[in-house]
């Protein structure tokens, strides 16, 4: 009887340990998913894919980006991309520490940046409006976080709409 009470009393000191923790890491994330939000948001309004990106090491933003294939005809740059294109040239060792924010699911390509500089966390707004390579990226080790943030699929679901063809070019259908 005793020692019920005891288990009852650790399972819910547990969940509260628990609860704060999850609360505490969501209050982190929030500005710099804000932070890949405004990115989406200012490729909204130059014409582009609504897309954005930061990465971050110790817990302070060294690239943020947006994707801007329609502004500068480009074939690369997703917002992932332009986000480690502004971060620059950096050691493995930074790379290693860095988490990656983006605020839809990342595309093979942008998957494979990851991989290649061993990025080992990524947090991503929203994989309603597309799925990318989430599964690949956790089978090779990378924690993959999904918010499903309302503001990113709102940003996508309204593009998509009314951008149908130059959604299907970004992802490489016809
Ligand atoms: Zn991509």
């Amino acid at each position: 009887m005793g020692k019920n009470r005891k288990n009852r009393q650790l399972k819910t000191i547990d969940f509260k340990i628990l609860e704060k923790n999850l609360t505490s890491k969501l209050l982190i994330m929030e500005p710099f998913i804000l932070a890949a939000i405004e990115e989406a948001e200012i490729g909204r309004q130059e014409g582009g894919i609504p897309i954005g990106s930061v990465i971050v090491y110790r817990d302070r933003i060294i690239g943020r980006g947006h994707n801007r294939r329609v502004q500068k005809r480009s074939a690369v740059l997703h917002g992932e991309m332009d986000a480690l294109e502004n971060a620059g040239r950096q050691p493995a060792s930074v790379y290693r520490q860095c988490t990656l924010y983006t605020t839809l699911s990342p595309c093979p390509m942008c998957s494979g940046a990851i991989l290649l500089y061993g990025i080992p966390e990524v947090v991503i707004g929203e994989n309603v409006t597309f799925m990318g390579e989430e599964e690949y990226l956790r089978s090779k080790g990378v924690a993959i976080k999904v918010l499903q943030d309302t503001r990113c699929i709102k940003l996508m679901s309204d593009f998509i709409v009314k951008n149908p063809q130059l959604w299907n070019e970004d992802i490489g259908i016809d």
